[in-house]
């Protein structure tokens, strides 16, 4: 096994978890595998396929990426080829025939062709050595990125009772992996859960001023590293890219509404290293194995910290230290809630304003940014201190916001937990809206307390105290909020309470719920 590593992959150790899953595949166990994005998950396949006799069968969604999958294995002198639509049917003909004749290591295919008939029977022609379901989380329904295609997986261990089934995602939430691994029907597997932690990343978050100033300070501190620039709409991402051309800066855009040869021609002049950054709306980043990003900036508010993760995973997959900044300003968040309201199921709409909310909290709040994002993955980070996020390294001005926090702590308890965030914003600040008069939550003693601070403060404060777990609030399309065992000290004055210095500029519009 070690030799292989050595002599195949060039490779001079294994990174966490990788043994472990050649060790059970060598051993012809099934496995389910969550790995970060970096986490080097095509190793684990790749090299029992190399050992062990007989063709591995990778199922992967992406045909686009197949090839580039199929060209990197093959540049390590491995035996790999790949059959999908795309072939013409000669190629697709050659290619069966170096199956059937036990000459190829590796064979990709799409999910798909497994449902047909004639591929079953090609399947019973050689011996396959392992079966490997990539993106395995596309079989949820719960997951961001379902394929009904994926589901005629669920039968691939009555098809092949003899061979051992891995299956791998990127995808982590919990909800996903039980689903995932209920559909797939594997036999008593080695369950892996890599630590979704990427320590050589650091996040950074900046209030968001003059967007395209500080951008090209950021860019200054990255003279000709590789980078990533993540803008919301086609629009922008057009702008930005001309923008930096205009300076001098090796810059090209990459959204779904280009022409396809140019949306090729600009992935790859990047992944060359032709171009030093890309400008891209989300359309960009799946799949792309470009060792070497040193930086990923989010000039505008991503959409959940699932999606955030995902996108700043692109970074560092080398293990070298990269950088992630969001620029991030309350402004932003109308034009997120903007596209939710479109959204006409209610549950989705509801999932999309818990994922907006998580984000934010994520940005505004003074709780290690690692922290979070590992939070939201269900796992607890076990350091008080990342030293690798702006917060941990101290790079954030904060201000003491005890007696405020109080106020806010004390109109939630004072209104029986039963209201959300706007409405009890609405009695610090003094609101005249109807229903809180209705109510007659103006002869609250909280009420107008607050009123000579911003609202946008007072979202900012609750923010920070869900972020650092005061209150908490309830999923769905009407959240309310509650009060947790952390806030009592406060309300009694035994303990004080610091958030981040507040955004100075005011924004135009105010963010709604
Ligand atoms: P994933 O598919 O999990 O995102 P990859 O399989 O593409 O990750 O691997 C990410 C990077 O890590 C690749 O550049 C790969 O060459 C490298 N890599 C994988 N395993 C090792 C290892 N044991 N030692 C050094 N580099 C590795
Ligand atoms: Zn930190």
């Amino acid at each position: 096994m070690r030799s292989t590593l050595h002599k195949v992959f060039g490779f001079s150790g294994f990174r966490p978890n990788q043994e472990e899953i050649v060790r059970a595949i060598l051993d012809g166990r099934d496995v389910f595998a969550v790995m970060p994005t970096g986490g080097g998950k095509s190793l684990c396949y790749q090299l029992p396929a190399v050992i062990l006799e007989g063709t591995a069968l990778i199922l992967s969604p992406l045909i686009a990426l197949m090839k580039d999958q199929v060209d990197g294995a093959r540049a390590n002198g491995i035996r790999a080829a790949y059959l999908n639509s795309t072939l013409p049917p000669f190629e697709q003909s050659e290619i069966a025939g170096q199956f059937r004749n036990g000459h190829l290591d590796l064979l990709y295919v799409a999910p798909e062709r497994f449902a047909q008939e004639g591929f079953r029977q090609l399947l019973g022609e050689s011996p396959v050595s392992l079966a490997v379901i990539d993106e395995a989380h596309c079989m949820s329904e719960w997951g961001h990125d379902f394929r009904p295609d994926y589901l005629t997986l669920s039968s691939i261990s009555e098809l092949l009772p003899d061979v051992p089934i891995a299956a791998f995602t990127a995808t982590a939430t919990h909800r996903v992996q039980a689903d995932t691994l209920g559909k797939l029907g594997l036999r008593c597997p080695l369950v892996i859960r890599a630590s979704f932690d990427r320590p050589n990343l650091t996040y950074e978050v900046l209030f968001k001023e003059n967007g395209r100033q500080q951008l090209l300070e950021l860019l200054g501190r990255h003279c000709g590293q590789a980078g990533i620039i993540y803008r919301t709409s086609r629009k922008s991402v057009n702008e930005t890219a001309k923008m930096l051309q205009k300076k001098g800066i090796r810059a090209l855009p990459y959204h779904a509404g280009l022409p396809d040869d140019e949306r090729r021609r600009n992935q790859e002049a990047f992944i060359r290293d032709e171009t030093d950054i890309i400008v891209a709306t989300i359309a960009f980043g799946m799949g792309i194995d470009k060792p070497n990003i040193r930086f990923v900036i989010h000039a505008d508010l991503p959409k959940s910290i699932e999606g955030y993760y995902q996108e700043t995973g692109r970074a560092g997959r080398d293990g070298e230290p990269a950088h992630c900044t969001l620029l991030f300003s309350q402004g932003d968040i109308p034009k997120v809630r903007f596209f939710i309201d479109t959204i006409i199921d209610e549950q989705e709409r509801g999932k999309a304003l818990d994922a907006l909310s998580k984000v934010v909290t994520f940005a505004s709040s003074s709780v290690c940014r690692r922290k979070i994002l590992l939070d939201h993955f269900g796992e607890s980070y076990p350091k008080e201190n990342c030293a690798s996020c702006d917060i941990c390294l101290g790079t954030k001005e904060m201000v003491d916001c005890t007696r405020e926090a109080q106020m806010i702590l004390s109109a939630i308890a004072r209104t029986d937990q039963r209201f959300g965030a706007t409405h009890i914003i609405d009695i610090v600040t003094g609101s005249r809206n109807r229903k809180l008069l209705e109510l007659g939550h103006d002869r609250l003693k909280t009420y107008g307390v607050g009123k000579n601070k911003s609202k946008k403060f007072w979202r900012q404060l609750l923010d920070e105290l869900l972020a650092q777990k005061l209150v908490v609030k309830a999923e769905g399309l009407y959240p309310t909020i509650y009060l947790l065992e952390k806030a009592l000290p406060l309300l009694k004055s035994e303990s004080e309470m610091e958030m981040q210095k507040p955004e100075e500029r005011s924004s135009r519009a105010e963010p709604k719920t």
